[in-house]
């Protein structure tokens, strides 16, 4: 396994990032083929340390429900945009991502502005979106086609003067005002080489099973490409910005290109830094309130023995089943300790009619992670709930001799 720490990581990425204002010119800046930082080809397991690393503070992410992720992903045709989101993401929830490809806008999209469909592709806190293609295309085949701005149906004041500066601008605030709003945004384009892209083309004309994969339009696509390469020159010259730099990865070897995407994914989330929610002392006491009510519930304890029992959270009244009565002699609340602060849940109390004696001083479960309050209110909630799970065990065994068949 790599040793991906954050060091790690910030070494192999350092190459890619494009520093806010500088002039980038193609290839001359950044070579499609170069590989820097790997060691004796270990792309392999850079993207494997960096897949086990996503999913890791992804699912954190998510619990944290306070940030979210933006990746954009931007190349020429055959760039390995849709190989790099199939390997990159295949260790992580399903749940916790989207992605959506932007194709040739829709006419209910050309009746909005052009970031709207961008904006409301956004992922939600909590979750990492992944724009396959997005909203550099609009300052990308955009500008390489005039005719296509010419049907986006501006007003004559958005179509005149510095049309592309404007949409730089725009594009720049409207990232800033995505990550101040907590949605951090990594950008990153593949650079493959012309050769490369040549190549990548014959096989999938090649491959059966890749026929699907090309068009005879790329290839009309292609002649087009200077004209590609100094809009991109543009794209990361102006809006490469301290909220949201662009990285260029190389991506003539795909496997590199993978581990490499990886790393500066993991490195945004690292630095994002999600943590599990800590619970408040009144979420805590519901929890150890839900506890107990389980524990009463558990066969023999004189809730719903064997039964499966009422749902967790209603309380059902000890001693109901076996006198047949509605009416309880023992209250649930006897069983159910209402703690009042925050603590450790308190370990297992076994059932009476189980077998095992009541053990309100067995291993508690572990306690959620960061659930850190001060060391003192810990010993405090501790100690309450402890006593609160003898009480509960306690209650168990009086509404288990209650419940008991009576003996001839
Ligand atoms: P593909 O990614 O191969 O499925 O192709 C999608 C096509 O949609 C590409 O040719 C893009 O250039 C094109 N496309 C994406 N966004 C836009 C846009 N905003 N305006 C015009 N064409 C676009
Ligand atoms: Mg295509």
């Amino acid at each position: 396994m790599a040793d991906l720490g954050p060091k790690r990581i910030a070494e192999l990425i350092a190459p890619f990032r494009v520093e806010p204002g500088r002039k980038v010119r193609l290839p001359r800046d950044f070579d499609p083929a170069a590989t820097p930082g790997a060691n004796g080809g270990d792309e392999r397991a850079i993207l494997a340390e960096g897949i086990r690393t996503l999913a890791e503070y992804q699912a954190r992410l998510a619990a944290q429900d306070t940030y979210g992720l933006l990746v954009v992903l931007q190349a020429l045709d055959a760039g390995g945009k849709d190989g790099t989101i199939k390997h990159v993401m295949s260790g992580v929830n399903p749940q916790g991502v989207t992605v959506t490809s932007f194709k040739v806008p829709s006419p209910e999209e050309l009746d909005h502005d052009y970031l709207w469909r961008y904006q409301k592709a956004l992922p939600a806190r909590g979750v990492i979106g992944i724009f396959n293609r997005s909203h550099y295309e609009e300052v990308l085949v955009v500008r390489v086609h005039p005719g296509i701005l010419a049907g986006q149906k501006l007003p004559p004041a958005a179509r005149h003067g510095d049309v592309w500066a404007r949409r730089f601008r725009e594009i720049n605030d409207w990232e800033r005002y995505v990550v101040e709003n907590g949605i951090r945004i990594v950008k990153l384009f593949l650079n493959v080489s012309r050769e490369e892209q040549r190549r990548r083309f014959i096989d999938r004309i090649d491959v059966p099973d890749k026929n699907w994969k090309f068009s005879a339009n790329d290839v009309k696509e292609r002649a087009f490409w200077d004209d590609y390469r100094q809009a991109f020159e543009a794209v990361l010259s102006r809006t490469s910005t301290e909220w949201a730099p662009w990285h260029v990865i190389p991506a003539d070897d795909k496997g590199y290109a993978r581990a490499a995407a990886a790393a500066v994914i993991a490195q945004a989330l690292i630095e994002i830094d999600p943590h599990y929610p800590e619970p408040t002392p009144e979420a805590r006491a519901a929890l150890l309130t839900a506890r107990a009510t389980l524990e009463a519930e558990a066969p023999g304890a004189g809730g719903r023995p064997g039964s499966g029992g009422e749902p967790a959270g209603s309380v059902p009244p000890v001693g109901e089943a076996a006198s047949g009565s509605g009416e309880s002699s023992g209250s649930a609340s006897a069983a159910v300790p209402t703690p009042t602060s925050a603590g450790p849940l308190p370990g297992p109390v076994s059932a009476p009619g189980a077998g095992s004696p009541a053990s309100p001083t067995a291993e508690p479960p572990p306690a959620p992670a960061g659930a850190a309050l001060t060391k003192k209110a810990l010993r405090t909630a501790a100690k309450k709930a402890e006593k609160a799970a003898r009480k509960a065990a306690k209650a168990a065994r009086k509404a288990a001799r209650a419940s008991a068949p009576p003996t001839r």
